[in-house]
């Protein structure tokens, strides 16, 4: 466990010398080899990251690691797996299940300065259906929970939300290959979007198992018997009834969870999934924005920058947003779905969505952050952003370009994001040096977030300069304890 008193006491100095340079108003230098904050995590927690980031390293373990996973959880079952999971990677990157867990990490992260992005990490996968609409209605409730509980986690609170979560895949992938079409593209806009969610019943929630009585299988689920006067006028012709009616209660849904983190002053950080369905996810977040950011970014966008379309999908994004007259929140990343993009581009004979290589994702990214911070600059209130990204270079250069343009580092327009268990030295550094900082907090049962243990598996891969840089800070803290004891 970290002890924060220890923490306050070694980081102490670089705090006051912060501090000083942000009563300057001068750019502090942000040191991300400082390995101090090693120091706080037990000889558990330090051995436990060296042999999972070592784990990660191994090309066949990663590749296989969805196989793998599943076949220990049915060689040592249900009790012995989930108790390997949590001594393990679980442990390292998810906060937990329950309340007084999820608190616990909260709290923790808040006496280091850092503020908790909670993330419920369930999301759907086309042709995996779930187990129809009631999985939908319960996941509303989770998220609605989220809203609540990162409510009470402080000033300026965020939250992630997974829009196939509530609104099924493959719906999104028949949208997102409509809106691809220009004769759709002008029926399927975000104001249609409102007009569905403001309809006749919107302000009445579904009951809970509205649709286990019905006949019409949809996407694998039953969805319920067509009732016209359900969407007399929302319905969209090149939809059949059932994909109207399931596309009605989902955009509802969204929208209760975007108008309770308003009401709540939650920020909801809408997550980018993959290329076949975010045109869908760009749609809706964008009919969410349009109800709740009149007169704040309450609800945010992501952009993948290492997809060639990133910069073009801002730009005209922010040019809706602009005709909308709604303020526009922003979470870049690089992006997390490289490996399975790639493969999909390859076997359907398609182009690969993802640009050629390291570097020029670093490109993309670099040319959107100079974007969002340059309109910032000029209009901190209409417009936020968050740096969701481990790339001290990223992370420098933004730092950088934030004074130059006079964004102050505290006042909520611009913010950085890393993910639970990983770039702690990077996390820590940006907080005492007065930025705003969140981590990503995962929480859930072991079984939910298996898909995303496998996506940060293959994140970790990749042995980029974040991650190196994080076992080698924690090698040397395990050989000066080791050096200490002898
Ligand atoms: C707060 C937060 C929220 C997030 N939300 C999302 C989200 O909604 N959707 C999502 O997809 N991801 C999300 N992520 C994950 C994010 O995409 C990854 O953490 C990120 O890509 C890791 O890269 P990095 O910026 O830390 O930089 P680095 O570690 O420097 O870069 C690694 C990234 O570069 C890219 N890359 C690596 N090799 C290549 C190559 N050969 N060619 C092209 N590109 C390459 C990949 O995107 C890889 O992940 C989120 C992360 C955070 C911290």
């Amino acid at each position: 466990m970290w002890s924060t008193a220890r923490f306050l006491r070694c980081g102490s100095l670089t705090w006051s010398r912060s501090s000083r340079a942000l009563a300057q108003g001068s750019e502090p230098a942000l040191n991300f080899s400082d390995g101090r904050v090693f120091r706080l995590k037990s000889r558990w927690e330090v051995v436990r990251g060296l042999l999972i980031f070592r784990l990660c390293s191994v090309p066949t373990l990663v590749k296989n690691s969805e196989k793998l996973l599943s076949v220990s959880r049915r060689l040592l079952g249900r009790r012995l797996f989930e108790w390997g999971m949590r001594v393990s990677v679980y442990g390292q990157f998810v906060a937990g299940e329950t309340l007084p867990e999820i608190r616990d990490c909260m709290e923790r992260l808040a006496r280091l300065g850092i503020r908790p992005m909670l993330a419920v990490p369930i999301e759907e996968d086309l042709g995996e259906g779930k187990s129809g609409e009631r999985w939908y209605e319960q996941n509303e409730e989770i998220m609605l929970s989220c809203v609540d509980l990162s409510s009470a986690g402080g000033d300026r609170p965020m939250m992630q939300l997974k829009i196939t979560a509530l609104m099924s895949a493959d719906l999104c992938k028949v949208l997102s290959v409509l809106l691809s079409d220009p004769s759709h593209r002008a029926e399927l806009s975000p104001q249609k979007v409102v007009s569905i969610m403001e309809g006749q019943v919107s302000s009445q929630k579904p009951p809970l198992g509205l649709c286990s009585h019905l006949a019409v299988t949809f996407f694998g689920f039953s969805l319920g018997p067509y009732n016209p006067s359900l969407f007399q006028d929302s319905a969209f012709p090149f939809l059949t009834n059932q994909q109207n009616l399931h596309l009605q209660t989902s955009v509802r849904r969204l929208s209760r969870v975007g108008k309770r983190a308003k009401a709540k002053c939650v920020r909801v950080l809408v997550d980018a999934e993959y290329t076949y369905m975010n045109p869908a996810l760009s749609l809706v977040t964008m009919a969410m924005m349009a109800q709740c950011n009149s007169d704040e970014p309450w609800i945010w966008n992501t952009y993948q920058c290492y997809l060639k379309d990133s910069y073009k999908n801002l730009n005209q994004d922010l040019d809706s947003a602009h005709n909308l007259g709604v303020c526009f929140g922003v979470k870049l990343v690089r992006g997390a779905y490289m490996e399975k993009e790639r493969r999909l581009a390859k076997e359907k004979g398609h182009g690969d969505p993802i640009h050629p290589d390291w570097s020029a994702t670093n490109k993309s990214y670099q040319r959107s952050l100079d974007k969002m911070l340059d309109l910032i600059g000029q209009e901190g209130k209409r417009y936020n952003l968050i740096i969701a990204s481990h790339n001290e270079e990223s992370v420098l250069h933004a730092a950088h370009r934030m004074a130059v343009l006079g964004i102050a580092r505290c006042a909520g327009a611009v913010c950085f994001g890393q993910l639970l268990g990983m770039c702690d030295h990077v996390s820590l550094t940006l907080g005492q040096a007065g930025y705003l900082v969140y981590k990503s907090i995962p929480y859930g049962s072991v079984d939910s977030v298996l898909p995303y243990l496998v996506r940060r598996a293959q994140e970790n891969q990749s042995v980029l300069q974040g991650i190196r840089k994080e076992r080698d800070l924690l090698r040397q803290e395990l050989s000066r304890r080791l050096l200490r004891r002898s």
